[in-house]
């Protein structure tokens, strides 16, 4: 009957009710349905259990997408640093190629001088960088004194004053070990050193050392204002320490040298400077025909002031003897200790007449002021001078020190505290008289 009921509104065209009879017994639907419901009950656990699974997948799927979109951006991260490290590999083999550069030629010399104006003519063309100056620094009054300078040569620098540590970047130096960088554009700092171009609106400033030592300072100057990066920071940095050593090396070559030229005791030029200086006035004498003499001074009865009063007292008084001299010549003028209590004075420019009045000008103030030891006594001396005047350019270097000589020797046999000239036919008298 039921089913009779379901089946009937399916049945096309019947007008007449249609009793249709379960082809299957009650017992079997029961069965079928049962079986149905059961089977969808089992679908739908299944479903169920599809859709858990479905979403487990997709969760997965998720995360895994997740990583790998967190692999990508790590990957582009790492392409990203890569190609940053390969430009900074790159920058910093400019950067050796430069300091390579610059080493050369700042290491090529062993004059101060030279050193300093390569490395500021290198420097200008190198680097982005518009003025550089290097300056020199004196502990005795904190001051700053410029060497060498963009644009700017020897005589120009020397006709420049030195610069207090008080000022600007100067003062930031003492305190300081570092660089310090200051621009217009960036900062109150600016304050321009007052031997820079006018233009100049960034600043680098890096301090010379040698160990903790202060030597000096390098000054870079920018027109543009463009402000100096760290990177340049620390590049200049490693260049500052290139600079120091080879102007360090420099200053000792040449303090080397002037010891070897100049007398331990007194501090005047030695035999070997006076030789050298000698030289070269006569190279000018020969191009010229300048005149020139030479004085040559012996103290009187020096061995007693040793005897008397103890070799210390008698360095003392050599040591007098030149700064008494020293300050009574002119600037062309060189003095020097040739051994003993003997002096030389080399007096270029300066006919026969002339070089007598000097002689005998010294002779009087020393004979005039007695020396004073360090005990206080008051200790007269005189002096004895020999003068000639270079004749004969054949074999001249040591024919003029021996017409001086042979003066001297003549003054001496005169009675000392006196001035004799060089006489050619003197020197057979001269001679006897001393035998
Ligand atoms: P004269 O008037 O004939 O020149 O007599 P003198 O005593 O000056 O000359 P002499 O040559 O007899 O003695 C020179 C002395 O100078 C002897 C030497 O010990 C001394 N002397 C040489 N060099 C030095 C020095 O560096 N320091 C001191 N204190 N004495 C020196
Ligand atoms: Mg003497
Ligand atoms: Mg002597």
């Amino acid at each position: 009957m039921v089913t009779a009921l379901l089946f009937s509104p399916l049945i096309p065209g019947g007008d007449a009710p249609i009793t249709l009879q379960p082809p299957l017994s009650l017992p079997l639907w029961g069965a079928v349905l049962g079986g149905y419901l059961a089977c969808s009950t089992v679908c739908g656990l299944l479903g169920r259990r599809f859709q858990r699974l479905e979403r487990d997948v997709l969760v997965e799927m998720e995360a895994k997408l997740e990583k790998a979109q967190a692999s990508a951006e790590r990957y582009e991260a790492l392409l990203g640093e890569l190609s940053q490290g390969q430009e900074r590999l790159k920058r910093m083999n400019e950067e050796l190629a430069l300091l390579n550069i610059i080493a050369t030629a700042v290491n090529s010399s062993l004059d101060v001088g030279r050193v300093q104006q390569a490395a500021v003519t290198h420097l200008g063309s190198l680097l982005d960088v518009d003025e550089v100056q290097i300056y020199w620094y004196t502990p005795h009054g904190e001051q700053f004194a410029l060497q060498a300078a963009t644009g700017l040569d020897e005589d120009d620098v020397a006709a420049l004053p030195v610069v207090s540590g008080e000022e600007g970047v100067f003062a930031h130096l003492l305190l300081s070990p570092r660089a310090v960088t200051i621009s217009q554009a960036t900062g109150d700092l600016y304050q321009r050193p007052s031997h820079m171009n006018k233009h100049v609106r960034s600043v680098l400033a890096l301090p010379l050392r040698s160990g903790t030592r202060l030597l000096g300072a390098l000054l870079l100057g920018r027109f543009s204002g463009s402000p100096f990066t760290e990177d340049d920071e620390r590049f200049l940095d490693s260049l500052g320490r290139i600079l120091s050593v080879a102007i360090e090396n420099a200053t000792l070559f040449m303090q080397a040298q002037e010891l070897s030229l100049s007398d331990e005791l007194t501090g005047l030029a030695n035999r070997r400077m006076f030789n050298l200086r000698l030289g070269n006035e006569l190279a000018r004498v020969k191009a010229t025909g300048v005149p020139l003499c030479l004085i040559i001074f012996d103290l009187d009865f020096f061995k007693q002031v040793n005897d008397v009063h103890g070799h210390p007292a008698g360095d003392e008084v050599l040591c007098q003897f030149a700064r008494r001299v020293q300050q009574d010549i002119r600037g062309a003028d060189l003095l020097c200790r040739l051994g003993g209590e003997e002096f030389a004075l080399l007096v270029p420019d300066t006919p026969p007449a002339v070089a007598i009045a000097i002689a005998e000008r010294i002779c009087k103030r020393i004979a005039q002021t007695p020396f004073v030891l360090a005990n206080g006594i008051a200790q007269p001396l005189t002096v004895s001078a020999g003068v000639a005047e270079l004749r004969d350019l054949t074999n001249a270097m040591d024919s003029l020190v021996a017409h001086a000589d042979t003066a001297l020797y003549a003054a001496k046999a005169a009675g000392r505290n006196q001035v004799k000239m060089y006489q050619a036919e003197e020197k057979a008298a001269v001679a006897v008289e001393l035998n």
